[in-house]
């Protein structure tokens, strides 16, 4: 197959894995730096031009759009469904899962457990918010926020009031949580291809620090998840309409609860806890989708 990864980055960990894993399965790979494709929108033959020439039709791509690109990167993957290539996974869900309110109206449709969470924006009362979670302590995090920079924890009600006026202050979207203490600090990653959980790592957040991110200091080493776990992580999978994913959870006292799904996960630390080589696997999920093309889904 001719397979196209769109990063902006060859260098990346993740770009090279799949890359090397791609070739050794005996495709042709090209890295494509996402910012530098422009497209033709207005003919009815859609194309993606980068460096005064067209693109060629790729049987699949594997988008690795980061946050801050999203909506240009998001245009570009659409541009290439258009064209017929199989993204592994869609323009779409990929929009979706970056907007952290739709994704969790999404989850708790599908009765996906979920930790108790408000959302405001300027709520008139900001003392039933808190409340309406559970009262102190809670998480307040910003919806813009990314690597655990922006999630603040308020061991009292007092504080969680003035942090939520500040940010409101700031005119900052966030959401209120009940804060899982019972996580000790760490959250689970669960690594989904084509709605398996292929890779789970546990992440311990650094001593003394509530947040799990490794950016943060954390430390990843490879769990045993539950038939639970494995089902939850499956689910907020299937319910994001991602076929790639990272499903954070944590283990609270009601069961597993999501935090959040990433439509790009990293491979360098789910492969160095686990010692699995996810990126083959990422390969062989396209072979098969392939093959057997009409299972893929689409939802709005
Ligand atoms: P980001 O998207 O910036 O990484 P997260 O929402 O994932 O932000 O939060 C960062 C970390 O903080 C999580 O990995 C987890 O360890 C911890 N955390 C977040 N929310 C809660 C919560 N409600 N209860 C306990 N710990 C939490
Ligand atoms: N590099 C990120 C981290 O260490 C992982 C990116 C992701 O998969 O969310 O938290």
């Amino acid at each position: 197959m001719k397979i196209a990864i769109l990063s902006r980055n060859k260098k990346l960990y993740s770009t090279r894995r799949l890359q090397e894993a791609a070739i050794a399965r005996g495709h042709e790979v090209d890295i494509i730096d996402t910012l530098h494709c422009y497209m033709d929108i207005s003919s009815n033959k859609p194309s993606v031009r980068f460096k005064g020439e067209p693109l060629p039709k790729y049987d699949a791509i594997i988008p690795r759009i980061g946050a801050s690109v999203t909506f240009y990167g998001t245009a570009v993957v659409r541009q290439f469904e258009m064209m017929g290539s199989f993204s592994v996974n869609e323009s779409v869900a990929i929009s979706r899962s970056r907007d952290k309110l739709r994704s969790m109206q999404l989850l708790s449709r599908k009765g996906i457990g979920l930790p108790r969470t408000g959302f405001a924006h300027s709520p008139d009362n900001i003392k039933d918010l808190i409340a309406n979670v559970g009262g102190a302590p809670v998480v307040i995090k910003l919806l813009e926020g990314t690597q655990g920079i922006g999630v603040v924890l308020a061991d009292t009600n007092k504080a969680a009031e003035s942090i939520v006026e500040a940010f409101m202050g700031i005119k900052a979207n966030i959401l209120v949580q009940e804060y899982i203490k019972e996580a000790g600090g760490a959250d689970i990653r669960c690594f989904v291809v084509g709605g398996k959980v292929v890779a789970a790592m546990k992440r311990q957040g650094a001593p003394g620090e509530f947040r799990s991110n490794l950016h943060r200091g954390g430390s990843a080493t490879l769990v045993k998840l539950t038939a639970v776990e494995r089902a939850t992580a499956v689910a907020a999978a299937g319910a994001m309409g991602l076929n790639v994913c990272g499903v954070d959870l944590l283990r609270s006292s009601h069961g597993p609860v999501v935090m959040e799904v990433n439509s790009s996960p990293g491979l360098e630390g789910i492969e160095a806890a686990t010692s699995k080589d996810v990126a083959n696997m990422i390969i062989e999920f396209i072979e098969n989708k392939k093959a057997k093309p009409h299972s893929t889904k689409t939802r709005g």
